[in-house]
């Protein structure tokens, strides 16, 4: 079998089931076995009833004891029983799976796993895998891997794909040679690809996890090498020389500038003044005033006669920041203009003659502007803001919109400046290190699951006071109706629990994006109060009314994102609050590393601390979204495999090629 061959040469994979596969855009072998597990499932000891942990998986032997019911609820069908051991009861409960109803019979026994919620007082578990006792004892004390999935794609069908594909990674020779994987405690790479896909225990899966890790981020560095022996330093054909103009605009500003924001503006000018094309990447916690810099970067380039582009990643953030820009360039006689996806036809059409013409200075707006349309006459500076959502073609197409522009790229990824150092190699770096004066700290609280009602009441008198509230619910798997379920299903338990007046609206991965865009807007507008959103929620997003940010089960979350979640309030003058809701109260370790958000409002802490808690290896919390989206590899879990990755290419870059990760890698027939 060979790593390129569509998966339909995979016995039993027929097209429908490959169907399913594309949807989550496996196409090939290569591509079924570079999809990994998403988490891992140790299937221990049944637990009494009576002993079931609330908001955690459980396992329980017990037997049907009321018939099997089922109900419709507006489009739903709820199909419950009841079933119980020598300790208690437990309600079992399935969504849209009303066949269910003939599998179970009163007086027989089964093994269910899954979350135990509380609901009227009852356990309650959604969902649940369940087994035969006898079924059960066979799989018991093994790591089962579980896969993404989508509608109509089971576990069962996607490890047995994947059993039957490893032959053709088995054949493959690893590219790191022995002496230098003994010494630095590597595993072999067919062995990761096994242990990976079939745990034998722990310890085989954490060196599998760090071995897949390192690969990922040597290909990385590997690639970011040959890019910068490639352009080494460019010439600068687009000559800034503006530092008077530029000192008049931030002069004009309503505020002061903080130290950083006039050291990155300082090191832009210096850049662009000079001999070489600027490659920079301003980096800065939320809220440090970012769009400001930019926006100084982008003048000093108009006022020298050049074009400009801002590239973000949402239409609601292009418009939001074209607002603000529009208003102070156009006061300077400078013209400016927003691309997106959904701008008109007609519109774009005159959007794209006018760039081509020079009748636009400052281009701003989402992936639209990387389109072939888009001409420009003499772009002279291309900015990536929030540049983590983009990848590194993504904004190396922008530049080749011009000859050789300076290049700027601003994030908000607090990433500890060893770290950065690697990451970004390519990149010069500021780093805006304070938040601006005047700023109200926000005042944070992680509490468990019992202080739910109180932070309702809480929020209800500060919507009374005309403020706005974010409320966030993880969303693990998008493709997961059951979580949506969670979402809709919170947001109506959350309205029973606030006054009838209050505006509650739910945004969620799986709304179209106009869908979504339209809510941002009317909640940027003040017409909603209170938002419930998955992770979805835009980043960048400035929302200076919003005071209140709650995060149900914040457990699930890492620290640094987190921070981030929480940097879409505090962002106006009124006192802003954070509420976190640790749905694992007994667990000492995540209460522990929950409280350093109380403690701290400093992203680059925060970011470190996490490393230090969580430390390399945490593979059972959910990944963070690092910078670069790596398959399994984090950037703050795997730092210790960063730098060995980098250690080993600087000594060993001539011979040791990733060229078999280019081929297990292989995609697209
Ligand atoms: P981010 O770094 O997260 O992109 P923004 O650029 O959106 O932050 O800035 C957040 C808010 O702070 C904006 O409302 C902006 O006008 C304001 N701001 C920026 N710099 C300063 C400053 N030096 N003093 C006061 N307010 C500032
Ligand atoms: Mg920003």
């Amino acid at each position: 079998m060979d790593l390129r061959e569509s998966i339909t040469t995979i016995k039993g994979i027929g097209e429908k089931t490959a169907s399913c596969f594309s949807k989550l855009g496996i196409h090939t072998v290569g591509e079924l076995v570079n999809t990994f597990p998403r988490d891992y499932i140790f299937y221990g000891e049944p637990v009494d009833i009576k002993d079931t942990k609330i908001g955690v998986r459980n396992v329980v032997e017990g037997m049907v004891y009321s018939y099997v019911d089922v109900k419709r609820v507006r489009s739903l069908k709820i199909v419950t029983m009841t079933v119980k051991d020598g300790s208690g009861t437990l309600k079992i409960t399935w969504f849209n799976q009303p066949y269910l109803k003939n599998m179970f019979h009163k007086g027989e026994t089964y093994v269910f796993v899954g979350e135990v919620k509380i609901k009227n007082n009852m356990r309650v578990m959604e969902h649940p895998e369940y087994y035969r006792p006898a079924e059960y004892e066979n799989m018991r004390q093994e790591l089962q891997p579980v896969y993404p999935l989508t509608k109509g794609l089971s576990n069962k069908t996607f490890q047995k794909a994947v059993k039957s594909a490893r032959t053709a990674y088995l054949s493959l020779k690893d590219y790191m040679p022995e002496d230098i994987r003994r010494e630095n405690n590597l595993m072999e790479l067919t062995e990761s690809y096994e242990n990976i896909h079939f745990p034998m225990n722990e310890e085989l899966l954490k060196n599998a996890i760090r071995r897949t890790a390192f690969d990922e981020f040597y290909k990385f560095l590997y690639e970011l090498k040959v890019l910068k022996q490639d352009n080494v330093r460019l010439i600068n054909n687009h000559k800034i020389v503006q530092g008077k103009a530029v000192a008049e605009f931030v002069n004009n500003l309503p505020y002061r500038l903080t130290k950083g924001q006039q050291q990155a503006i300082e090191d832009i000018l210096s850049d662009m003044g000079g001999d070489n094309v600027m490659n920079r990447l301003v980096q800065g916690d939320v809220g440090s005033g970012k769009t400001v810099v930019a926006e100084a970067a982008l003048f000093a380039c108009a006022k020298e006669g050049f074009q400009g582009a801002l590239m973000v990643p949402t239409e609601v953030l292009a418009k939001q920041h074209y607002d603000e820009i529009s208003v102070i360039f156009e006061s300077y006689g400078l013209r400016t203009a927003c691309l997106i996806g959904s701008t008109p036809l007609k519109e774009k059409r005159k959007i794209y003659e006018e760039l081509k013409n020079k009748d636009i200075d400052i281009l701003i707006g989402t992936h639209a502007l990387i389109e072939d349309k888009v001409e420009f006459k003499n772009l002279g500076l291309v900015i990536t803001d929030e540049q983590h959502r983009f990848g590194v073609n993504q904004r190396n197409r922008l530049a080749t919109k011009g000859d050789y522009p300076h290049v700027l790229v601003m994030s908000a990824t607090p990433i500890p400046r060893t770290l950065a150092i690697i990451m970004y190699s390519d990149l010069d770096i500021s780093v805006i290190k304070e938040l601006p004066k005047g700023r109200k700290p926000i005042k944070n609280c992680v509490v468990g699951t019992n202080y739910r009602n109180t932070a309702y009441k809480f929020i209800a008198g500060q919507v009374a006071e005309k403020s706005q509230v974010y409320v966030i619910c993880p969303m693990v798997d998008v493709s997961d109706t059951m979580d949506l379920t969670n979402v809709t299903e919170y947001t109506d338990t959350l309205k029973e629990s606030l006054p009838p007046e209050i505006v509650v609206e739910t945004l969620h991965g799986k709304m179209k994006a106009d869908e979504k865009n339209e809510i941002m807007l009317r909640f940027l507008d003040g017409k909603i109060d209170v938002l419930v959103s998955t992770t979805v929620i835009e980043v960048g997003i400035n929302n200076p009314n919003a005071t209140v940010m709650m995060v149900e089960n914040s457990e699930r979350f890492g620290l640094a994102q987190l921070h981030q979640l929480r940097g879409r309030v505090g962002r106006g003058s009124k006192q802003s609050y954070c509420i976190f809701i640790n749905g694992k109260e007994d667990d000492e370790e995540v209460t522990k590393r929950l409280k350093v958000l109380e403690d701290s409002n400093d992203g680059f802490f925060i970011a470190g601390e996490d490393l230090r808690l969580r430390g390399p290896g945490d593979f059972f919390g959910i990944r963070q979204s690092g910078d670069v989206q790596f398959n399994i590899a984090d950037i703050y879990n795997h730092a210790d495999m960063l730098r060995l990755a980098q250690e080993i290419l600087d000594k060993h870059s001539e011979e040791v090629v990733p060229d078999v990760i280019e081929k297990i890698k292989q995609i697209n027939i």
